[in-house]
């Protein structure tokens, strides 16, 4: 019946399915419609990254929500997993980061040329075909090197093979760079962190959050700072809320940040009214 309906992708109801499996299959043909109608109820927020000391925003992360017909907006962590186990994070990833890409446009030429980082999944990254397409894009939209970031779990770097590393190089032969998402959080080994070529280090909030006075989060942090400092790596300070957390960081030697302290994820408009306000002394030379 599937193939007669021309849809051989469609999986029926069977009664011995639970209501999980249910709904995930109800929200994967949702997220499939989604991405099928030119990407209609998909957007965009940014979230700044901001230089702690002079209150500047030099750059923002791309999280994309869902605005679902019936649920009303999603958030990622209620389907960016769905989308990996059903292989609807290949369209979805490269919707985001072409609308990431148009986003970028639109800001240059807004004299406002700031560099976005997007997620990237590890189920992305395994694809042969990534760099070809990251390359058709980039070059459709006459996008310069160092606009777009790539951000990778730990996971990524599980994989040591010579294929995975080539494919880390090939989008960095396209002018983008890397951050290490969520660190200290995964499994990485320390020697695998040094063969792959890894800009940013962005320190998982769970080690943020209870800064100060936690000892084992400031020996983390601090250690994670030391890290990147001895391998020519620069860190980000994920989910900063407070300013004792902050004072902290800079104390440490921590200057980039993000988190809820300085600003939310905005729409793009909000951003660039956020930009305006703190690139008084910031003349955009890149
Ligand atoms: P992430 O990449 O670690 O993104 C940071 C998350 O922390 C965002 O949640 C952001 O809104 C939240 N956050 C930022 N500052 C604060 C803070 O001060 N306090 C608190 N409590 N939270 C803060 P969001 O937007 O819900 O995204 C969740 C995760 O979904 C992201 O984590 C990322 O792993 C994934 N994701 C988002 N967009 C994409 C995408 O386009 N592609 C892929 N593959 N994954 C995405
Ligand atoms: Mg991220
Ligand atoms: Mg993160
Ligand atoms: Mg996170």
């Amino acid at each position: 019946a599937a193939k007669a309906a021309g849809r051989n992708d469609v999986r029926y109801y069977q009664p011995s399915m639970n209501a999980d499996a249910l709904e995930r299959l109800t929200l994967e043909r949702d997220l499939r419609h989604a991405l099928e109608d030119s990407a209609g109820g998909l957007q965009l927020y940014y979230q700044p990254q901001v230089d702690a000391v002079s209150g500047q925003c030099i750059g923002c992360e791309a999280l994309v929500r869902w605005y679902h017909p019936e649920r009303g907006m999603m958030m990622p962590d209620a389907f960016i997993s769905l989308a990996e186990r059903s292989g609807l994070i290949v369209p979805l990833g490269q919707w985001v980061l072409a609308e990431a890409c148009r986003q970028y446009k639109i800001w240059e030429a807004e004299g406002m040329p700031l560099s976005i980082s997007v997620n990237l999944s590890p189920v992305q990254l395994g694809r042969s075909t990534l760099a070809a397409s990251v390359q058709l894009l980039f070059a459709s939209h006459q996008i310069p090197p160092g606009a777009i970031e790539f951000e990778l779990t730990e996971s990524a770097l599980m994989d040591d093979s010579d294929d995975n590393l080539q494919r880390f190089h090939a989008l960095i032969a396209l002018g983008s760079s890397f951050a290490l998402d969520d660190f200290g959080t995964g499994y990485s080994s320390l020697s695998r962190l040094k063969r792959y070529p890894i800009s940013r280090l962005k320190i998982d909030r769970s080690f943020v959050m209870n800064l100060p006075g936690n000892a084992e989060d400031a020996a983390v942090a601090t250690a994670t700072l030391s890290l990147a400092r001895d391998l020519g790596m620069d860190v980000v300070a994920e989910g900063v809320e407070t300013p004792e957390q902050r004072d902290y960081l800079v104390s440490r030697g921590c200057y980039v940040m993000q988190g809820y302290l300085f600003a939310r994820p905005l729409t793009a408009a909000d951003m660039k009214a956020f930009c305006r306000t703190t690139m008084l002394k910031h003349d955009w030379v890149s």
